[in-house]
């Protein structure tokens, strides 16, 4: 056992950190985690969770609309927000106390405050010293938002999932995950909801398909889409946000939010203290191992803005403290990661887009379905389902896989472990589908298209 306090420190207890911390006290090591702001991390508080809260809150309006077609007659709808906020916040709490329980009963003792980084093994917090024999960075980012005249009047996803009422309508700024589910998010909750977005279409990366239709749907809706459109200047007036556009174009809303990416949270914590190398998006550098220019010091997750998602800082956190304390030599595997935009419809991903498969490989053959899903038969609704499917020609091999639809995020699940297993189209065609579900049509596309 060496002479430091721990075996390991770690900066940060959100989804990484607390993943790390509490497996390397499982594997006997003595752990310290210092958190300064909550529990959980931003996934737990202001990501993931209350995000998806929020999406199931916002998707209720369009279910109790599809619910006359059934038979249902729903005379009066009302949604009031203080109640969602306040139930979101009690969860949230618990999930709190989870993270604490689940240090506490690893026995990892966790330190409340800001940590700063004094030398290769010492943290201080609030003036008391920590030695590590390792540092592990996790603190992950935060968000960014471009500086323009009257962005001091801006709300980013952090203010988002606290304000005190809803406005009655609502700006959002960006064209990532956030944005996109956001506008969702609001425009179900009866709020006059605008994006703009700077290039021609939004989710910049996704398969082009798929970002189309999303729009398109969106647009039905009732939100209001604005491409290649910024926001120059924000003025406030009385009661309202007054925007004046890059083309001098006006638009006034009670609130205007910014989703234009998160920043690494590398500032004031001692990094220059002991020389730690960053790149230009002032993210930590690490080598394979997650360890940074300093051996003693290691990163993972957002802070080092590779994959900014809550199972890879998972993952991540799971192989080191194997590696540190477990004796096991694994790496995370950042091949075909699924993912999924909680837009409304869901857009869920895994492998290649079209035009990623396009470049990598000679010879490929595109399955698509594009249908109203059952579930909408008996109402107006005439939302679109989007389903793709990529494959190598010559290897038989699926490689990318895409579904706008409900509960993307739910099946492309499942699909990404057939890819993971390495899955031929065959090995889809071979499979029984489930009837009646959406899920069964990546089971029965036989015929590529010629488009
Ligand atoms: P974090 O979870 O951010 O944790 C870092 C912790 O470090 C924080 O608690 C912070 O307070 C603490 N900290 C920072 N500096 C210090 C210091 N000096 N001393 C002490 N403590 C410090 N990902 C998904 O996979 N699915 C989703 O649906 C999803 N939705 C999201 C929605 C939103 C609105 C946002 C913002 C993000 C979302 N994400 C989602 C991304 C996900 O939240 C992050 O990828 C994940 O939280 C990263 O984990 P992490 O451990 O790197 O950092
Ligand atoms: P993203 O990086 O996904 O998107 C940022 C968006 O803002 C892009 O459309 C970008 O445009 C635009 N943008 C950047 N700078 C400016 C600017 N100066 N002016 C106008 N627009 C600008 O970030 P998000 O904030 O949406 O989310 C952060 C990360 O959190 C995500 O990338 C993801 O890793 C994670 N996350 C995951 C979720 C999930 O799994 N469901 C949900 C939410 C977040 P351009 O494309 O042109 O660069």
């Amino acid at each position: 056992m060496s002479d430091y306090d721990y075996d390991l420190f770690v900066i940060g207890a959100g989804s990484g950190g607390v993943r790390a911390a509490r497996m390397s006290a499982s594997y006997g090591a003595r752990v310290g985690i210092a958190e300064d702001r909550y529990l959980g991390g931003t996934c737990v508080n202001v990501g993931c969770v209350p995000k998806k809260l929020f999406v199931y809150a916002s998707h209720v309006s369009e279910e109790i609309h599809n619910a006359k077609g059934f038979g249902w007659d729903i005379d009066h709808m009302s949604f009031d927000w203080s109640t969602l906020i306040k139930n979101k916040n009690t969860e949230i709490q618990r999930l709190n106390g989870v993270y604490k329980n689940l240090l506490d009963g690893t026995g990892v003792e966790t330190i409340n405050g800001r940590a700063m980084i004094v030398d290769a093994h010492t943290v201080e917090i609030d003036g008391k010293q920590f030695t590590a024999e390792k540092l592990l960075v996790a603190t992950g980012g935060w968000p960014s938002v471009p500086e323009i005249p009257g962005k001091e009047h801006i709300i980013s996803s952090n203010e988002a999932f606290f304000l005190e009422s809803l406005p009655e309508k609502i700006i959002i700024v960006g064209g990532g995950y956030i944005a996109v589910e956001f506008a969702g998010i609001f425009n179900g909750l009866g709020v006059e909801t605008t994006l703009l977005y700077r290039g021609p279409l939004f989710l910049r990366g996704f398969d082009q398909d798929l970002r189309t239709t999303l729009a398109v749907e969106m647009q039905k809706k009732g939100i209001n889409i604005k491409f290649n459109s910024n926001i120059k200047q924000i003025d406030k007036l009385d009661n309202k946000l007054l925007a004046t556009l890059e083309d001098d174009t006006q638009l006034a809303a009670g609130q205007i939010m910014y989703a234009t990416g998160r920043k690494p949270m590398t500032d004031n914590m001692g990094l220059e203290n002991v020389g730690i190398e960053l790149n230009e998006k002032n993210a930590i550098k690490v080598n394979n191992d997650y360890q940074t220019n300093v051996p003693s010091i290691y990163a993972i997750g957002d802070v080092t803005d590779r994959v900014n998602l809550t199972p890879v800082a998972l993952a991540e956190g799971m192989v080191l403290a194997k590696r540190f304390f477990a004796n096991e030599h694994k790496t995370v595997d950042y091949s075909d990661i699924p993912t999924c935009v909680f837009s409304q419809p869901n857009l869920g991903t895994v492998g290649l887009t079209e035009d990623q498969a396009r470049e990598k490989y000679s010879d490929i053959d595109i399955y698509k379905s594009k249908f109203t899903p059952m579930k909408y038969s008996l109402s107006d609704n005439d939302e679109k389902t989007v389903m793709k499917m990529i494959v190598d020609k010559n290897s038989d091999r699926v490689i990318g896989v895409h579904m706008l639809g409900p509960d993307a995020g739910e099946i492309i699940q499942g699909i990404g472990i057939a890819m993971k297993a390495g899955a031929r189209k065959q090995d889809f065609d071979s499979t029984i589908g489930i009837h009646p579900t959406a899920a069964e049509e990546f089971v029965t596309m036989r015929e590529p298209t010629t488009d």
